[in-house]
């Protein structure tokens, strides 16, 4: 297995190094006016980073490891979403109530409420911590809006790293995910179980299936990725920003795997 050496970049100067305190993402996850408890570190040449990849992946997984690493923010519109969702019912806007009927369906929110999200959380794409972006974009729509905010603010992304996968390893990733209720960690019934069935290794919370990880919302998931979301690999491709990084063996070898490429990128 590949190790991950510090500071051998420009890329991701302070790979290797892990924030002293977890950032609450308070900024990204409820909107203006809330603040991050921990603003990340301004850095020279921080990681913007978008991770691609069809849902199963583990693309929320290496987000939270490539951020514990490179020092960004993990910017996932899944985690807004879910979140948003679960706030009481007077507090929720109309399109907020009906993006929850799409992502419970594992439909694909409408662009115009999805970049109403992100727009109205544009510091969080501008701060110089940089970001790790994960589930946004997912349509050319969004991808050409992100690309519009960044270009006004002169900022550019670093790469977009694809993670790949065959289609019968995402179902088997997708059906056998469980996450913590508690502290959202996250298992596989056969790849990555927990020690007692039902039960978070970390803080003993309760082991939930996501309601869009079952069969029926999967194969929407897919159909979406496949309509949506996959013409976002040429998009990038084009931009010169396309990183492909084959996402299998365990989460720390797979993000060993990415942080090896990004450094090659740097030179
Ligand atoms: P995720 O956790 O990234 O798999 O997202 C869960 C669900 O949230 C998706 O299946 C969609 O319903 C919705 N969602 C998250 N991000 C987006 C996006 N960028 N565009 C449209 N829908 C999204």
């Amino acid at each position: 297995m590949t190790t991950i050496t510090a500071n051998r970049s420009p890329l991701c100067q302070l790979m290797g190094m892990s924030p002293l305190i977890k950032n609450d993402r308070a900024a990204w996850l409820q909107g203006p006016p809330a603040d991050c408890s921990v603003l990340p570190a301004e850095r020279k040449n921080p990681c913007r980073l978008v991770l691609l990849g069809a849902p199963g992946v583990g693309k929320g997984t290496q987000a939270e490891i490539l951020t514990a690493r490179l020092g960004a923010c993990h910017l996932s519109t899944g985690d807004l979403f879910r979140a948003a969702s679960k706030r009481p019912d007077c507090e929720q806007s109309p399109a907020m109530k009906a993006a929850t009927q799409y992502m419970r369906r594992g439909d694909l929110v409408p662009d115009s409420t999805v970049w109403e999200m992100v727009r109205e959380r544009s510091k969080c794409i501008i701060h110089c911590g940089g970001f790790i972006l994960d589930g946004f974009p997912r349509t050319l729509g969004q991808a050409q809006s992100l690309k519009e905010l960044m270009e006004k603010e002169t900022l550019s992304l670093s790469a977009v790293v694809n993670y790949e996968l065959t289609v019968d390893e995402i179902v088997g990733r997708l059906s056998g995910r469980r996450t913590c209720g508690k502290c959202k960690s996250v298992f596989n019934v056969k790849e990555r179980p927990p020690k007692f069935e039902g039960v978070c290794d970390r803080c003993g919370g309760r082991l939930l299936q996501r309601e869009d990880d079952r069969p029926e919302a999967i194969a929407v998931r897919l159909e979406a990725y496949d309509r949506s979301t996959a013409p976002l690999i040429q998009f990038y491709k084009d931009l010169g920003l396309l990183l492909p990084i084959l996402a299998k063996g365990s989460p720390e070898e797979i993000a060993a795997r990415t942080i090896d490429r990004l450094n090659a990128l740097a030179g």
